[in-house]
């Protein structure tokens, strides 16, 4: 992927389940999933690659620690059952929201 399409990824969007505004991230990777639900959408077969058809909300499942990026939120497609790590927003604007990361199980 090119730099120019993974900067055409990083802008707001409103959320398929909560309906927020969701801004653009501001940390230096695109975001991925709603700060303030958590819930995602399966647009990716492999991390950031935009490569899925499937397009359905993605539930966060639960919480992994992966060594070397810290912790991750687990998706899993509310269509096809697809789950996929994704890394936690901690800085810049509309960081994820903590209370609701910590009341997820650890996998
Ligand atoms: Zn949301
Ligand atoms: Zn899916």
């Amino acid at each position: 992927m090119s730099v120019r399409s993974r900067r055409a990824e990083n802008t707001g969007f409103v959320c398929g389940h909560c309906a927020a505004d969701v801004p653009a991230n501001t940390d230096g990777h695109y975001r991925n999933h709603c700060p303030f639900c958590l819930w995602s959408l399966h647009v990716d077969d492999l991390p950031g690659d935009r490569a899925s058809d499937c397009r359905a909300l993605m539930e966060p499942v639960g919480l992994v620690e992966k060594s070397g990026k810290g912790w991750q939120v687990v998706h899993r497609c509310t269509a096809c059952g697809h789950r996929q790590p994704n890394r936690l927003v901690r800085d810049g604007d509309a960081p994820d929201d903590l209370d609701l990361v910590l009341s997820l199980p650890w996998l």
